[in-house]
């Protein structure tokens, strides 16, 4: 196994618990380790301070899996991790059978993320471990699940590039239908598991129960909608109208499917940077105005950009909004702060020259863990607010 030695001064973020090692931070490797391999950890004094995945290609050398020298990571090891991200999941009474199962390293299994659907799995690896362990994860799930029928890999995005990984996608165990039905709360939908874009966000399952909860008798815009996710629950709880906007056709598509049994149901094909405006200038309003925007700032770098855009939404959002009804925003970029997102919110209320009270903080839902170590797996914050004249 290949040694891997940490520099002096750059030991603090391990002791922090943070599983990342960067190249900059190690001092010497010995033994030539393959990328992907598991290798052994020291820090500046050489003792030993635990395992993990290597890769020399990635700016991310390190991510650690381990600290125990005890253990092995091996099958037993995926075994328990994923256990114990079963038990987390069962113990917080999720009203939903379409859940995250392995949130990276929240579930400390850094570069996997697996969501599950009833008994079908979705499974992303995103570094080059993972990528070589892929077999001990799936094998993992076969003795851990019971009752799994299958395995879809769709390994996709930034990180596998860093990496030095190509897209992947393709089943991994068993037979994967093309759709499946899952239910969150009490609406119901049909999921196209192995689909390029239409998945499903459970990240927003709290807050789409939550909206739903407040729809009753309500006209609702639904902005960024994909699937319509937050419209059917407004509909199931028996909302007067939904109006959807998403600047995909084949998600609204596939919210026409999950709406078809509702009548007062609008679609709106466009750009929401447009078609906010219109529809203001139309002096159209609505009781909830629900801005679900995608990720606007790839890293903080961007964060100036992003946030005039959000303050943008908000500010048009807020003219679509009934006197005394309700706004929610959301920001699911990680690089965007909650405090970053108040202030969004702050300048577009001033601008508006409205009265707002913030009635709740949003939160990605529980089935996506935040690690205390690492700030970064807080991706998701909103604000559910009141507008009055
Ligand atoms: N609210 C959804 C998730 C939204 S994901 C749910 O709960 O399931 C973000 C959506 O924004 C995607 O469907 C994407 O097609 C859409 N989108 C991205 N940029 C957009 C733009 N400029 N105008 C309108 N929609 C946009």
């Amino acid at each position: 196994m290949g040694k891997i030695f940490i520099k002096k001064d750059r030991e603090k973020l391990w002791y922090s618990g943070h599983p990342w090692i960067y190249s900059g931070a190690v001092e010497k490797i010995e033994g030539n380790p393959e990328a992907g391999s598991i290798i052994e950890v020291y820090n500046s004094r050489k003792e030993f301070i635990g395992y993990g995945h290597y890769n020399k290609s990635s700016k991310i050398m390190v991510r650690m899996l381990e600290k125990n020298g005890e253990k092995k990571v091996n099958l037993e090891w995926y075994c328990e991790k994923v256990r114990e991200a079963l038990q987390l999941r069962e113990m917080l009474g999720i009203r939903s059978n379409g859940y995250r199962l392995i949130h990276s390293e929240s579930d400390f299994l850094p570069g996997v993320i697996v969501d599950r659907f009833g008994d079908y799995l979705v499974v992303q690896a995103s570094t080059m471990g993972m990528e070589r362990d892929k077999n001990l994860l799936v094998e993992a799930f076969k003795r851990e699940i019971p009752g799994l029928l299958g395995i879809y890999e769709k390994s996709e995005g930034d990180g596998r590039k860093l990496e030095g990984l190509e897209e992947k996608s393709g089943i991994l165990f068993g037979d994967v239908p093309d759709e499946i039905e899952i239910y969150e709360g009490d609406a119901k939908f049909t999921i196209d598991l192995k689909g390029q874009k239409t998945g499903f966000y459970s990240d927003q399952r709290d807050n789409r129960i939550l909206m739903g909860a407040l729809s009753k008798g309500k006209d609702f815009l639904d902005v960024c909608s994909y699937t319509g996710g937050f419209s059917l629950h407004a509909m199931v709880k028996g909302a007067k109208s939904a109006t959807l906007i998403d600047v995909s056709e084949d998600v609204l598509n596939v919210a026409r499917k999950n709406l078809s049994g509702y009548e007062g149901v609008e679609y709106i094909k466009g750009n929401i940077f447009q078609v906010l405006r219109d529809l203001a200038k139309e002096g159209r309003k609505w009781d909830i105005v629900n801005l679900d925007p995608p990720k606007l700032a790839p890293n903080r770098r961007d964060l100036d950009k992003a946030l005039k855009a959000y303050k943008d939404i908000i500010l048009n959002g807020i003219k679509l909004t009934k006197n005394g009804g309700l706004l929610a925003i959301y920001s699911c970029s990680g690089a965007v702060t909650s405090s970053d997102l108040r202030m969004a919110l702050a300048y577009a209320v001033k601008d508006a020259g409205v009265r707002a009270v913030i009635v709740n903080q949003l939160h990605q839902s529980q089935c996506h863990p935040v690690s205390v170590a690492v700030p970064e797996t807080e991706y998701l914050k909103g604000f559910l607010v009141r507008i009055g004249e």
